[in-house]
């Protein structure tokens, strides 16, 4: 599939397989882009500027809803599509596209209320006689660089609100799976002037690095890996920047908590996406009191899920992105055996498969849950009082988000208040979002929040009008 860049489809010498994870069959090419494509791109994002930034805020909700109703319309193949390149079952592949058009919608009617406000300069010393107000006004180009295990969605989480706030956009997409944003890239395309969204394929070390140094682009939005974030920060300069990164988010389970419900979290929390999800489930701590009875169901209920191919209605465990991240986590999984921790079910790869996993007797200090496990394993630590509960919790470089389970509210309000993470749900596990939330991690979980308002308010600047009346 060729890049679409200023409403063209563009090719290159170089092209790159894109793979079904589950078979190992190439579902189609996509061009490895140069440097002058990528200048391209930078180029005629910027040539649209003035298209989109002349329409009224009227016309462009009109066009977000016509881009939805055509989200809508191609849901099926779209989700077919996404769970050939992802590995992922087909019912979360339906998932992601009725939250995208969700997204999509929360970003339409946005675009209607960006608002600014009057300033009283008559506060300020001099002031007096000033009538002043401030207006938000687009960025120009943002550049979207996002990774491959909700490429849709994340993708739409930056094109939607910056579409609303009139700004351009040059998507970078995964490399493992770029068909299914491309193919929605597309879709836009046919409802906004040529230039104002452009694909750009190939390396994210060559063209994602061009985008993220060009000063010619003004806001860099990624997801992905705190390594590449923080390579991101340090060569932006100037350019505003947001960054939703890695997580290592922990589900307490407290004593008197209401243990099936928990158990039912940690099955969505860990399994989900086959476990490559930021804000999955990723330290499970159990007071010890509770321990043996809670993984007991948990283990009864893991060995539910059906592991198989994801375009089949039954499969509830699809393949991970590729053979070698299958394998990656099945040593995670093994050192931590070596280290003491015992699996109660699970632990076998074939392939890009790796099986649902719990293992028991983890230690905060292994590496299983020092670092961003990312595939479906469920680690359970013990605790024995909540005040350990909550150090456990926070003894993490990251911070996205966190579930406590508990019917006592104090210890609830201790939990939400003393964990330090962007989101701390009671009852409710890490995995859950709705797209209007503002969502994005503390510490080396990110900077800055996503959720189509929050966006908006990252992706305009503040401008103040004075008019001296004097
Ligand atoms: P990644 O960092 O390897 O890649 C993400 C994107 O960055 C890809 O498009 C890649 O091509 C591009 N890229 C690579 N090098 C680059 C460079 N030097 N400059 C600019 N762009 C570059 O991440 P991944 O493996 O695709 O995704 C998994 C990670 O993403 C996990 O850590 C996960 O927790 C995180 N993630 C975070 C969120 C969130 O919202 N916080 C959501 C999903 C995934």
């Amino acid at each position: 599939m060729d890049m679409l860049i200023g409403g063209k489809h563009i090719s290159s010498d170089d092209l790159e397989e894109v793979k079904n994870p589950y078979n190992g069959e190439v579902i189609d090419t996509v061009p490895i882009a140069h440097l002058q494509t990528a200048q391209l791109a930078i180029d005629e994002a910027n040539k649209a500027k003035k298209s989109i930034q002349e329409m009224s805020a009227f016309k462009v909700s009109n066009k977000l809803f016509d881009v939805l109703e055509k989200l809508k319309s191609n849901r099926q193949a779209l989700a077919e599509l996404l769970s050939l390149e992802v590995g992922k079952p087909i019912n979360e592949s339906l998932v992601e596209l009725d939250r995208s058009v969700e997204t999509l919608k929360l970003a339409a009617e946005e675009a209607k209320r960006i608002y600014g406000e009057s300033v009283p300069l008559d506060a300020g010393l001099n002031g007096k006689g000033f009538f002043a107000f401030t207006q938000r006004v687009p960025l120009g180009v943002v550049a979207a660089i996002t990774p491959f295990n909700y490429p849709l969605n994340l993708t739409i989480h930056k094109i939607a609100p910056a579409l609303a706030c009139k700004n351009t956009v040059i998507i970078k997409p995964p490399s493992e799976a770029p068909l299914t944003v491309m193919k929605f890239a597309e879709l836009v395309n046919e409802e906004f002037p040529d230039g104002v969204i452009n694909t750009l394929t190939g390396y994210g070390s060559e063209v994602g690095d061009y985008l993220v140094t060009s000063p010619e682009v003004n806001k860099i939005s990624f997801t992905g890996s705190v390594t590449t974030g923080l390579m991101i920060s340090q060569k932006a300069g100037m350019k505003k920047v947001t960054l939703e990164l890695g997580g290592n988010d922990p589900l307490i389970v407290l004593k008197d908590a209401d243990i099936d419900k928990a158990v039912k979290g940690v099955i969505n929390g860990a399994f989900l996406n086959a476990g490559q999800v930021c804000m999955g489930v990723k330290r499970i701590i159990v007071e010890d009191e509770i321990a043996d009875d809670f993984s007991q169901k948990l283990v009864c209920e893991t060995e539910k899920l059906v592991m198989g191919n994801p375009l089949d209605e039954k499969t509830t465990l699809g393949t991970l992105i590729s053979e070698n991240a299958a394998i990656q986590v099945e040593e995670a999984v093994s050192n931590a055996v070596t280290e003491g921790a015992e699996i109660l079910t699970g632990g076998a790869r074939d392939g890009a498969f790796y099986e649902a996993t719990v293992i028991d007797n983890v230690t905060p200090d292994m590496d299983l849950v020092v670092r961003e496990t990312f595939g479906p394993v469920a680690p359970i630590i013990h605790v024995n009082s909540l005040d350990e509960a909550i150090d456990v919790a926070n003894a993490t470089e990251y911070g996205l988000q966190a579930g406590v389970f508990t019917n006592d509210y104090s210890a609830a309000m201790r939990c939400a208040q003393e964990i330090d993470a962007g989101t701390v749900f009671v009852n409710k596990q890490s995995t859950f979002r709705t797209d209007n939330m503002p969502f994005g991690g503390f510490k080396s979980s990110g900077v800055g929040k996503e959720g189509i308002k929050y966006s908006v308010e990252e992706m305009t600047k503040t401008k103040l009008i004075g008019l001296n009346l004097r």
